[in-house]
């Protein structure tokens, strides 16, 4: 499916109206590399790392992790890769870590909870990393920050363990980029503080879509029971981008519906620039960016709302089809 739009591989996903949308992709293994170049992405805007930990029966050792990363970054020939630390916990349990039985795993131990109290972790894929971007850029983004204090602790242990190789005379990462994933509310009332303190911030809309509206992302009972272009959603979104924009941070979206048609227009249209998605998501979204105008659908979406409308899928749906 993606040589049909194999054309656009080379060509920006530029709206009639002249807005440019830039499209990354979301990986997480090695085999993933190839579709940099096949789908024309303009990054890695999510790299999951959590693959390289749940197929070994132990914990991987820092050498091993440094050499995939590197490879990684060989891959990717100098385009950024967004690294996502460790995103354990929830759906994604280690073969060797102890159960931890807990009622609500999505709501529990999971993510950068797991990688402060287990800092030993954490300290070893960040230097990994920094191993890893000898000499060229290093972009680390920290999962489910809940609270501006996790970001923090986070971002000083990096600033630890980048100081720590400078004293050992290491060479280091040309620049270093440290960003968080937004997959929780309360960062959206965050302090000022926490959004000027990211490079860069992408919003995780699998884990704030099921904690904006209580429903388990696994549980196919109420799972689509809630509809992303909900405009209660919808406007808590561009509250984000508001945020963002205001401190002036560099923002993505990198859940599934960054690749979906309507969804990906619909978040363009509210003011989002950057989308990352699996990759053969990108040719078919480009595709739909270049024939539209996206200035054009915010006129749209606008009035809709005005009007009081509460779901915009049929909207922004029947608006698509007349174009
Ligand atoms: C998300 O929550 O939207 C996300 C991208 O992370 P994951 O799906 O790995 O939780
Ligand atoms: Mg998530």
């Amino acid at each position: 499916a993606q040589n049909r739009y194999a054309d656009l591989r080379g060509l920006p996903a530029t709206a009639t109206c002249g807005t440019t949308i830039q499209l990354y992709m979301n990986a997480g293994l090695m085999a993933d590399l190839p579709s940099l170049a096949g789908s024309g992405a303009e990054g890695v805007g999510l790299f999951r790392t959590e693959l390289q930990f749940l197929t070994r029966s132990k914990v991987p050792r820092r050498a091993e992790l440094a050499a995939i990363y590197s490879h990684v970054l060989d891959s990717a020939a100098g385009k950024p890769v967004m690294f996502r630390t460790l995103d354990i916990g929830s759906d994604k349990v280690l073969p060797y870590m102890k159960p931890q039985d807990e009622p609500n795993p999505a709501m529990g131990w999971r993510a950068i909870r797991v990688g402060l109290d287990k800092r030993g972790v954490l300290r070893m894929q960040l230097q990994a990393l920094i191993r890893a971007a000898v000499g060229r850029p290093l972009y680390v983004m920290f999962p489910f920050i809940a609270d501006i204090s996790e970001y923090e602790a986070a971002y000083k242990i990096l600033m630890e363990e980048l100081a720590r190789e400078k004293r050992l005379g290491h060479a280091m990462p040309s620049d270093i980029r440290v960003g968080a994933m937004l997959e929780t509310p309360s960062m959206v009332f965050a302090p000022k503080r926490f959004y000027e303190m990211c490079d860069f911030i992408s919003i995780g809309g699998n884990d704030l879509k099921q904690f904006f509206f209580a429903a388990d992302r696994e549980n196919e009972r109420v799972r689509r029971r809630y509809d992303t272009m909900n405009v209660a959603f919808l406007d808590f979104i561009e509250q984000i981008i508001h945020r963002c924009d205001d401190a002036r941070v560099a923002l993505s979206f990198c859940g599934e519906d960054a690749g979906r048609p309507v969804e990906a227009l619909t978040f363009a249209a509210l003011g989002l620039r950057r989308l990352s998605m699996r990759p053969a998501s990108i040719g078919p979204v480009k595709h739909l960016i270049r024939r539209v105008s996206i200035a054009d659908l915010r006129a749209v979406i606008d009035s809709a709302r005005a009007s009081g409308v509460t779901n915009l899928r049929r909207t922004v749906t029947e608006w698509l089809a007349q174009h």
